[in-house]
């Protein structure tokens, strides 16, 4: 229905319904348009057209949040804060906000495009209309519901190509409420937009002209037919200010989650329903497990679950307490022991886990005066222990010790940290440790490498970095995890007995968590004990790695690694996930790692290799991959 007074345009809408229901629709709009808030229509267009069922697409409405605001010009700053979250520059933010404050009613939209910073509409005069759609469960005899028919056309308007907002003011004088539309803000009722009684209004969408050609966006706004579902038909105006805060909150967080759907980055988990071993059970099959971080196998080895089994029956359970209160036992000054051996340091010292560990470690050294230099693709335990210090963060290129040290040379810092995973964790390659070290002694600034992946894989019987490069490189700060070869559950730090008695007075997550449980500590103490006793699991699991790079290499795969961790880049993030899939069917775990874990167009299958996989296992994973990537 289109109708106008004097020529000029009242009002417009439509419905797409069932054919039965068709008198009353039409009884509703003529209706509409005789009592518009900008007069008595005095001229009514009825078109009646079929339309058949499969030419319909459907989409949920948009979850509804408000952000109403004192003033006309706050309620433009919540409009430009949420242009801006969409990666749109300032500039052309103040372009558009310029362009809704002074857009004039007409029957359509304004097409504004962010990359040439210009209209687009092919007649300026009458925008864009966009046609075609309707909510999925109709109210026919619903009068003027301004608030339902705005939801389903921003609904249809940003799921177009190539728009990424809708920015909107009602053209009827007595409503100053407009809205934001958006897939990732949802639709953002606003008020007030204008003054009451002022005729200005109108719509604009932003269109990125990168994205898609502005011919199909306008094709689907204005043909495409849009049924839209669960569209709420009023506002919840009834309950308090409180509650609808609440709920609008919750619809914040719900409109993030359905645009990470979106952008494929929505993550779940899958289910294991076995040990983690070199086989496991998934879905009532069984898969090789080409993913594990328990690189020796040993979360699964018989005496070092029986040491756990034991601490359990005789320790108890839980460790209740903290360390420093009463949560120290027997069991955790023999691990640090241990580990303070294993890594030839004088000390160490046990967190709950590599996370916390790290945190704690980088919190307690370093402050709001220091300089932490970080390695580009450090984990992001590291990142965020870095963070929370307070310190400058510094990232040098990955690896590149000629730009660390150009960065360190020019930063001043009375104190500071080079930090670096020893393995690293997405790419497997190894850390220039000699000259790390060389760097830290010649700057005065601490060293601390990551040992997560290096523990119980390099060195030649698997104790990690130092013994991979030789004892003349030795970092200040070694720090790891019983999560990984260790097969247990817990973080460490193994450094001077200075370093670490600082760190049990400050380190935070030390302090104020509940100690280990007394399984995860036996079992790791087993661990380690094997580790030592049986070097030649370490060696097995390095000739494991060149066993499986030299097969894929011989299908015309490029891989290689010096550590378990081989990635096998992709690229395309979509190829990687189907590559990954299609193992999967093969009953062969590989996950693909994609953005924003590695940049993007960096998507990759990531291998990580135990040292009880045989070498058929690894031929046979290398010839599907290779039929897979190729
Ligand atoms: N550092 C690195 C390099 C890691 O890969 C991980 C685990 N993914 C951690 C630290 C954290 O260790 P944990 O799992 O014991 O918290």
């Amino acid at each position: 229905m289109r109708a106008s007074k004097n020529q000029r345009h009242v009002s417009g809408a439509e419905r797409i319904l069932k054919a039965k229901d068709l008198p009353q629709a039409m009884n509703a709009l003529t209706n509409r348009a005789l009592e518009h808030g900008l007069g008595r229509a005095d001229f009514i267009n009825l078109k009646i057209e079929e339309v058949a069922p499969e030419e319909i697409l459907h989409f949920d409405a948009l979850p509804v949040t408000e952000a109403f605001a004192e003033t006309v010009f706050a309620s433009y700053e919540i409009m430009e804060a949420k242009i801006l979250e969409l990666g749109i520059s300032k500039a052309v933010c103040e372009k558009i906000l310029l362009l809704l404050a002074s857009v004039q009613p007409m029957r359509g939209a304004v097409l504004y495009d962010i990359a040439a910073e210009k209209r687009i509409e092919p007649d300026s005069k009458r925008g864009i209309r966009v046609t075609y759609m309707d909510a999925e469960e109709q109210k026919l005899f619903e009068g003027k519901n301004h608030f339902r028919e705005a939801i389903v056309l921003a609904t249809k308007v940003v799921n177009a190509p190539g728009i990424l907002a809708e920015l909107c003011i009602s053209d009827d004088p007595e409503y100053v409420t407009g809205y934001f539309a958006s897939k990732r803000h949802g639709y953002v009722r606003l008020s007030p937009l204008k003054e009451k009684g002022s005729i200005h209004g109108g719509r604009i969408f932003l269109f990125d002209s990168r994205l898609a050609q502005a011919e199909d966006t306008i094709n689907f706004l204005q043909q495409q037919k849009v049924l839209v579902a669960n569209v709420p038909s009023s506002p919840n105006l009834h309950s308090s200010e409180e509650e609808q805060e609440h709920k609008n909150l919750l619809q914040a967080y719900e409109a993030e989650l359905q645009f990470l759907r979106e952008q494929n980055l929505y993550r779940s988990m899958r289910t294991i329903a076995s040990q983690q071993s070199r086989y496991v059970e998934m879905d009532g099959r069984k898969i090789l497990m080409l993913a594990s971080n328990s690189y020796l196998d040993l979360a699964a080895d018989p005496r070092v679950k029986e040491a756990a089994a034991q601490a359990a029956a005789v320790w108890g359970a839980g460790s209740g307490g903290s360390r420093l209160t009463t949560g120290n036992t027997v069991l955790n000054e023999i691990l640090e022991q241990k580990l303070a051996d294993l890594k030839n340091t004088e000390a160490a010292l046990l967190f709950n886990t590599g996370y916390m560990a790290n945190l704690g470690i980088i919190s307690a050294l370093m402050n709001k005066e220091c300089v932490i230099f970080s390695d580009e693709y450090n984990h992001a335990s590291i990142i965020d222990g870095c963070r929370l210090s307070g310190a400058k963060i510094i990232v040098f290129k990955h690896n590149d010790m000629q730009d660390l040290e150009e960065k360190i040379r020019a930063a001043q810092f009375k104190r500071g940290m080079i930090v670096a995973d020893a393995v690293f964790s997405m790419d497997g390659d190894i850390a220039d440790l000699p000259n790390l070290v060389a760097l830290g002694k010649k700057y005065g600034l601490l060293t601390m490498v990551d040992e997560a992946h290096a523990t119980g894989v390099i060195g030649a019987t698997g104790r990690g970095i130092v013994e991979h490069y030789g004892d003349a490189h030795v970092p200040d700060i070694i720090m790891g995890t019983l999560s990984k070869s260790l097969g247990s559950e817990g973080g460490f730090v193994c450094a001077s007995q200075i370093i670490v008695d600082y760190l049990r007075n400050k380190a935070r997550s030390f302090i104020f968590s509940t100690s280990q449980a007394p399984a995860a500590l036996a079992a790791a103490i087993k661990a380690i004990e094997i580790l030592e006793a049986e070097p030649a699991r370490a060696a097995r699991l390095q000739k494991n790695v060149e066993c499986f790079c030299s097969a894929l290499q011989k299908y015309g795969v490029k891989a290689s690694s010096p550590t378990a961790i081989i990635p096998i880049i992709i690229g395309d993030e979509s190829k990687a996930m189907q590559v990954s899939q299609k193992l999967l069917e093969q009953n062969i775990l590989v996950p693909a790692i994609r953005y924003p874990t590695v940049a993007k167009g960096e998507a990759r299958l990531r291998v990580a290799l135990m040292s009880t996989h045989t070498e058929a296992e690894l031929e046979w994973v290398a010839g599907v991959i290779s039929s897979l990537v190729k």
